[in-house]
């Protein structure tokens, strides 16, 4: 399936509107205009071709929910859908909860750690700097946004990079963001270590992978 490449507040309205308990869904796809007052969903919360409030008196099935909040971790994250699968199988193979499993999984691709570090505003702005070689782990280059860090693994930012006006900025701003505690970050060197595979409770995706795990599992 292609990348969605229409409008993406519209994706963060459409989740909204959908939402039961008439929480505002924010996918954070476009970088500081999130946290503006700009944002689509703070200024109108209808779903995309809506022009009232009114919420939509059409019974959501049990299938139809779990539906829904596939596509919004799904969005969150900007996984195609051959690969959302993929992560969910691998996840299911491993022993244990498979929805806090398969959150870990997502959780730790190298294109989420470098949002969650701050080192970029949108994971669309860190997928394009991971895949133009900007990020190395020990050591190495990677230009995989999907590539899944370990307990242990270092993310650096490539010498070379430091200097460009994107990190120059991003890094400003990183400053002031703390990142979750299962990464550890070093201002000084411009370093990251995976401390431990990332906890729920350390999680915010506002998703219930429960529904996600009774989706596949039909
Ligand atoms: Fe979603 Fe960000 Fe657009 Fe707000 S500004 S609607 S959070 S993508």
């Amino acid at each position: 399936m292609s990348r969605y490449t229409g409008p993406v507040c519209r994706l963060c309205r459409r989740e909204t509107a959908a939402s039961k308990t008439g929480e505002k869904i924010k996918l954070f796809l476009k970088g500081d205009r999130c946290l503006s007052r700009n944002c689509a969903v703070e200024r109108r919360g209808t779903a995309p071709g809506q022009k009232t409030t009114g919420k939509s008196r059409t019974k959501v099935s049990e299938y139809g929910r779990q539906l829904r909040e596939k596509q919004k971790m799904r969005r969150y994250y900007g996984v195609h859908e051959t690969q959302f699968e993929n992560y969910f199988r691998e996840a299911a193979r491993v022993p244990g909860q498979t929805g806090r499993t398969f959150l870990q999984l997502l959780e730790r691709r190298l294109d989420n750690v470098v949002y969650r570090l701050n080192l970029a505003t949108s994971r669309a702005q860190a997928r394009q700097l991971v895949t133009h070689r900007h990020f190395r782990v020990n050591g190495r280059i990677v230009n995989i946004p999907s590539y899944i860090l370990r307990t242990g693994d270092v993310v650096s930012i490539a010498p070379g990079s430091l200097k460009s006006t994107v990190f120059e900025s991003n890094l400003d701003i990183a400053q002031n963001r703390r990142p979750p505690e299962w990464l550890e970050w070093n201002d000084q060197e411009k370093v990251a270590k995976v401390l431990q595979l990332p906890p729920r409770e350390q999680i915010d995706t506002p998703v219930d992978e429960q529904l996600i795990v009774e989706y596949y599992s039909r």
